[in-house]
């Protein structure tokens, strides 16, 4: 009896262990598996850089991202998950910005919608007929109005008028010649308003992009940097506006998105003058094409901005002359920004204008005010929020939008 249930308990018994055996076998199986994962896909690599940073190491090396390969023999031993594909390094997607060619064709509505108060306006007065002294009169403001200045105004009314009493005519078309000529005559289309982004004599050509804050300085650098990579220039951005704390993270976006290195400093409040310089050495290191400097525009009065920006005109002249100063302006602003422009002339030698926010302005005849006040030409206008709405100035396109 004894026996007989000792022998049906080792049977149980048995049977529950070879039960376990076999689950523990199967949980194991899946276990291991689950262990062994494919390694991550890899990432963009980062294209901002800081000064300091070992060279070729990336803002993530920091954090261990943007590492291409697994562990050696993770992958291989899972015959149940095949090894993938080799990794190509992915393509970064970068932006294809707009060729600088026919921006302005396209932008040519939206300057034509601000200005049309002067084109509209003169035209509709000088086709009255009778022209008496009154209407001179009108037609001077008008003028002033639209920020010409008061020398360009005089000079415009009397050629009008000279014509008008020579050919007896006021009839609209004639007229509308009339206007074409004398504006352009005062636009300049004979000034070289080229902006130097090629290579000098081995070296990178070196933007300082200047003006006050508020004006669109940083915007327009980083839209520059677009338009010049449209014209497969390499570009290196220096965010040496140090003082505005957004500022080099708004640059080094601008840059991301079409594969430009921005070179920063990772301390807010840092000198300016050596971002600046990285900047430039990166540059001449990297053999780019252009490196353009943002800088900080604080016009408490001129001592400081004297001593600021010479400061970092002084200490990128160690490295490379530098080949062209870009002065932004708000057209929006009139009689203001010419006065910032003489201003930042004093300081350093401009060589050309940036006038920005010209799509919210009916002002458009500040181009000319402030070619004639600094003597050095308009090279590229702004005209919009968007990523691509920085054109270089055509001063016929410009006549012709205004008196469309
Ligand atoms: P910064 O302080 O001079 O560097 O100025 P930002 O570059 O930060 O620009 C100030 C503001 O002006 C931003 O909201 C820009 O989008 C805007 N802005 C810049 N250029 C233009 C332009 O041509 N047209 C318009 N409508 N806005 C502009």
């Amino acid at each position: 009896m004894f026996a007989e249930l000792w022998q049906w308990i080792l049977l149980v018994v048995a049977i529950a262990l070879v039960g376990v055996g076999l689950t523990v076998g199967l949980l194991r199986g899946r276990g291991g598996r689950a262990t062994r994962l494919p390694p991550a896909a890899p990432r963009a690599p980062q294209v901002t850089t800081r000064p300091g940073m070992p060279s070729g190491g990336g803002a993530d090396d920091e954090h261990g991202a943007g590492v291409l390969t697994a562990p050696p023999g993770e992958v291989a031993t899972t015959p149940a998950l095949e090894a993938p594909a080799p990794l190509e390094p992915a393509e970064p997607a970068y932006e294809r910005p707009e060729s600088a060619r026919g921006r302005l064709a396209r932008l040519r509505a939206r300057l034509a919608r601000s200005n049309s108060a002067i084109g509209k306006g003169l035209l509709a007065l000088l086709s009255r007929g009778r022209l008496d002294e009154a209407a001179w009169e009108d037609v001077e403001d008008t003028l002033l109005l639209a920020d010409l200045g008061p020398e360009a105004a005089g000079e415009l009314v009397a050629s009008l008028r000279t014509q008008v009493k020579v050919e007896g005519t006021t009839d609209e078309d004639v007229v509308r010649g009339w206007l074409r000529e004398d504006l352009l005559r005062l636009v300049d289309p004979s000034m070289d308003r080229r902006v130097a982004s090629s290579r000098v004599a081995g070296r990178p050509a070196v933007i300082l992009v200047v003006g006050v804050n508020g004006t669109g300085k940083t915007t327009t650098v980083g839209k520059l940097a677009r338009v010049l990579v449209a014209e497969d220039r390499d570009v290196v951005l220096g965010a040496a506006d140090t003082f505005r704390a957004a500022a080099a993270d708004q640059l080094a976006t601008w840059g991301d998105r079409v594969g430009v290195p921005t070179i920063r400093s990772d301390r807010e409040g840092a000198d300016p003058a050596a971002v600046a310089f990285d900047a430039v050495r990166a540059a001449t290191e990297l053999e780019a094409d252009v490196v353009l400097i943002d800088t900080a525009g604080r016009l408490h009065n001129k001592t400081n901005l004297m001593d600021e920006l010479g400061k970092v005109k002084r200490v990128i002249e160690k490295l490379s002359p530098i080949d062209e100063v870009l002065l932004v302006l708000d057209a929006t602003t009139g009689q203001n920004g010419l006065e910032q422009a003489r201003v930042f002339a004093e300081v350093v030698d401009v060589t050309g204008i940036v006038l920005t926010k010209l799509d919210g302005t009916a002002k458009g005849g500040i181009v000319v005010a402030v070619q004639r006040k600094l003597g050095v030409p308009v090279k590229l206008v702004g005209l919009g929020e968007g990523p691509d709405d920085l054109a270089p100035f055509d001063p016929a396109a410009f006549v012709d939008a205004i008196l469309e």
